[in-house]
């Protein structure tokens, strides 16, 4: 089985189906040197114990039926590979929909199905949504959270991103789930706390630099619709000298002992406040409800400096599933709302697109969820627009499955991946005990096992050199902690592929 994608959803895949079929082969290809997706790329330095996953993503590595092939691009990367040369394939390879692979090797979709029983998609969501505002394409120092989030956290494509934190005081973070509130508080946190983490040390360098006083975390909807949880909310709350502009009360529900328990506690953390004062500390950050973007202003240097918002009406306070009400022209024009932001993050939602080569091997896509076509479990559908007279009948894609983000949208945490994952696993050990047909080529049902990364590799030439594999990751994370040895941190990240490769000896 090939997995694609080194994240939670292709490590807790791969863990599940060799422990329920014995001596299940497992390759699995990621596109940068290194493996664990979010959990490295994402998850906040100063959350530690949420990486402990890691220790399990090990376990799966180090059974001989599993390898890593990591720096390896599934339909697309960088220089094609030797038999992958066809006007198509490089078209798709520059249009590669998710992180810049653009200096990985190439692993064509159509040969690595080619070499497999199954393959599971699992490759997360490389993009993110646009607010679709005026000035949105045309100032500087504004970026998606995932940018931002990818260089504190040393994404070699953001490795360079430089935002600006010294030119202004005030930031807008427009969305306000949880990714929102870990970059509101990278950006609050007392840097001496950070610099001990796991961060990079060009963030840390930017952070002590940073004249940000001032986070305004803004939403569509109101309180009891956010979407952070109380987990995220009540570290803010205790930062050391950072303050929190009291709630709108209007917008809370009238009564906050009656409601359920889980969103009890939140109301209540948000109108008890921060432990610091607001008179006294020395930043401040608020979670401004009921708002919709209208405009970024921008300065006479094109640096963003600026942000409009129309006000919204709620359909109700109280209902988690409220609506938003825009004002009617008859009430007269809605109340606008501006706040002055030397930075603008959209952190509105990550997306993931179709990789290149799904149209080709009839891999349906729904452009509008951002998922794999699947039936909830983890099997993909089959393309209507593709199935041949034989296939009418069957309903998925012999041996063609998916697992995570991608099958389920850019939404929830490790744990919810995890079973989600389990899922999956489930299914494809099903079908295989039950002799469904795995995949297929040319129409024709293949029962034999194939030969996997021992035979792609052959294809691929000279790219298979420039492969990490398990032991050249260690090489690579060895080198890390090392260099963060001596800085007092727990790794100084490598945040070029080029870095990363000298480390591994490549
Ligand atoms: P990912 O983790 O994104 O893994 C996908 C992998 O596929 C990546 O390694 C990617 O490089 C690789 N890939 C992409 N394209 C290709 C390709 N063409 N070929 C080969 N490989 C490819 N959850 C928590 O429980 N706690 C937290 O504190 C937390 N913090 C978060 C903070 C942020 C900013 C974000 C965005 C998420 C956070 N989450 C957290 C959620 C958690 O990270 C996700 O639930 C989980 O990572 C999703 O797993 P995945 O495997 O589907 O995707």
């Amino acid at each position: 089985m090939a997995v694609v994608g080194s994240g939670p959803a292709g490590f807790y895949t791969a863990y599940r189906v060799m422990s329920k079929i014995p001596r299940a082969k497992v390759d699995m290809y990621e596109a940068l040197p290194v493996p664990y997706g979010l959990v490295r790329f994402g998850v906040a330095p100063d959350h530690p114990e949420v990486k402990n996953c890691r220790e399990k993503f090990e376990e799966v590595a180090a059974s001989p039926d599993f390898t890593f092939i990591g720096n390896a691009a599934v339909g697309g990367g960088g220089p094609p590979a030797a038999s992958a040369s066809s006007q198509n394939q490089q078209q798709q390879q520059q249009q590669h929909p998710t992180n810049d692979f653009s200096q990985s090797v190439s692993i064509p979709l159509p040969r690595l199905m080619a070499h497999y029983d199954a393959v599971v998609f699992a490759y997360g969501a490389g993009q993110d949504k646009k607010l679709g505002v005026a000035g949105e394409d045309r100032l500087r120092n504004i970026f998606s959270a995932r940018e931002f989030v990818g260089w504190y956290n040393g994404l070699p494509e953001n490795a360079a991103l430089d935002p600006d934190l010294t030119s202004g005081d005030e930031v807008v973070i427009v969305g306000q789930g949880n990714v929102a509130l870990d970059c509101a508080r990278m950006l609050l946190e007392n840097v001496d706390v950070l610099r001990r983490t796991d961060i990079t040390d060009c963030a840390v360098e930017a952070l002590l630099r940073s004249r940000i006083r001032r986070v305004h975390v803004v939403g569509r909807r109101g309180p009891m619709q956010a979407a952070f949880t109380i987990k995220e909310a009540r570290e803010l709350m205790k930062l050391r000298d950072v303050g929190f502009h009291p709630v709108d009360m209007d917008l809370m529900p009238d009564e906050i002992s009656k409601l359920p328990r889980a969103r009890r506690r939140l109301m209540e953390v948000l109108v008890k406040g921060s432990t610091t004062s607001i008179d006294t500390a020395s930043r401040s950050w608020s979670l401004d409800f009921a708002l919709t973007p209208t405009r970024l202003d921008g300065d006479e240097s094109g640096n963003v400096a600026g942000m409009s918002f129309e006000r919204n009406q709620l359909s109700s306070v109280s209902d988690p599933d409220a609506t938003v009400v825009r004002r009617s022209t008859e009430d007269g024009p809605a109340e606008e709302v501006h706040f002055g932001a030397s930075m603008v993050l959209r952190s509105i939602g990550y997306k993931s697109l179709a990789l290149p080569g799904f149209a080709e091997r009839g891999i349906p896509f729904d452009e509008r969820r951002g998922v794999i076509r699947n039936d909830g479990l983890g099997r993909v559908l089959q393309d209507q627009q593709q199935k041949s007279t034989d296939e009418q009948q069957g309903q998925y894609k012999p041996g063609v499955y998916c697992a995570g983000w991608v099958k389920r949208g850019p939404t929830g945490v490790i744990a919810s991946t995890m079973d989600d994952a389990f899922t999956t696993a489930d299914v494809i050990a099903a079908d295989w005990h039950g002799g469904a047909p795995f995949m297929q080529e040319d129409g024709q049902a293949e029962t034999e096992s194939r030969d996997g990364w021992d035979a792609l590799r052959r294809e691929i030439d000279g790219g298979a050199a420039r492969v990490i594999d398990w032991r050249a990751w260690q090489r690579i994370d060895q080198a890390e902690r090392k260099r963060g040895e001596l800085v007092g941190k727990e790794r100084e990240k490598f945040t070029s592929t080029a870095e990363m490769l000298a480390a591994a000896g490549l």
